[in-house]
């Protein structure tokens, strides 16, 4: 099965598909499988994964074996906070690209701001500079504050394409994706679905965002599940979803989202959810694996 996912064009020029899959927190063997599966038969063609995860050589096997075109596919990895830095940020894509077993990603991101905003700098100059290469097809950052954004772009003039930030029903972002919206960067939503509810900086609160009764409700009313009723209040919001899931059932149902949709009443509703309540840390405070030097 192929779907006709929406895309949106990033300030490359590229398009984005506005679904994929997220892989964090999966090990070797569920990554494959999962990636495999959603790229080979549930019609994927974005697939989210990064250093820190430790599953990019099982993202690059799976994308192998699909079946699929690797042009067909939106391959995304992220620079890890120990590699922040010029030369290490220029070592870490050559790693990454080793590891995926591909010559380019689609696009590279910086995973945290971190607190050393002169490295941080440094390390946006590193990624024009990978771009230019022609190793990374886009570059853009996550976890940036308006603040973090307005420090890289005066200082280099390189908008970033896309800013993937922790965004769901309780934590909207709303002034993060005005900000965005008025420099032409997209904004793409990790923990979409309300996150695992585990994993480092989070808040080990189990997700309760799946089972909320306003949105079950929702899903009621439109005969589906409250995972498809949140993807598609990320797709008609123009924001970027990167559900996670290593099963089958729940790939197939997460991308599963064509078919209906959500009305205004069933926005604003949803819309009053936003509560600002984080799952994982705020970007000003984390500086989990920064460089010592
Ligand atoms: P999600 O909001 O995607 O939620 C994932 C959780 O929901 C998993 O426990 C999954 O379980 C479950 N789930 C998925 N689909 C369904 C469904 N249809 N019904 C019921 N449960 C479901 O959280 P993540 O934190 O994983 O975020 C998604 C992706 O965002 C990550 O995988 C990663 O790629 C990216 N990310 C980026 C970060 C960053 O700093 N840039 C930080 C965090 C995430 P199961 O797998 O068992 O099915």
């Amino acid at each position: 099965m192929s779907t006709d996912l929406p895309t949106i064009e990033l300030n490359s020029g590229a398009l984005i598909p506005q679904l994929g899959l997220g892989v964090w927190q999966a090990d070797d063997a569920d990554t494959e499988r999962a990636v495999r599966y959603a790229i080979g038969t549930a019609g994927y063609r974005h697939v989210d994964t990064a250093a820190a995860y430790g599953n990019e050589a099982a993202v690059g096997k799976a994308l192998a074996a699909s079946g699929v075109d690797r042009s067909e596919v939106f391959v995304t990895t992220k620079l890890w906070n120990a590699d922040h830095g010029r030369d290490r940020a220029l070592a870490a894509i050559d790693a990454s690209l080793d590891r995926l077993g591909l010559d380019r990603v689609d696009l590279y991101l910086i995973h945290w701001p971190l607190q050393n905003h002169d490295r941080m700098i440094d390390t946006w100059r590193a990624l024009i500079d990978i771009r230019d290469a022609g190793k990374a097809t886009t570059i853009g950052v996550s976890n940036f504050e308006p603040h973090h954004l307005t420090a890289i772009i005066d200082a280099t003039g390189v908008v970033p394409a896309v800013n993937q930030v922790e965004l769901h029903p309780r934590h909207a972002q709303r002034e993060l994706r005005a900000f965005c919206a008025g420099h032409g960067i997209a904004v793409e939503a990790w923990s979409p679905l309300g996150g695992s509810g585990s994993g480092w900086g989070s808040k080990s609160t189990p997700n309760t965002l799946l089972t909320d009764p306003t949105l079950t409700t929702i899903a009621d009313k439109h005969g589906t599940s409250t995972a498809r009723v949140m993807i598609r209040w990320h797709l008609q919001n123009g924001i970027i979803a990167i559900p996670k899931s290593v099963h089958e059932e729940r790939i197939a149902q997460n991308i599963d989202v064509l078919d209906f949709e959500l009305d205004g009443d069933d926005l604003a509703t949803i819309d009053r959810l936003d509560v600002g309540e984080r799952v994982g840390a705020h970007p000003d405070e984390l500086n989990l694996g920064a460089p010592k030097d």
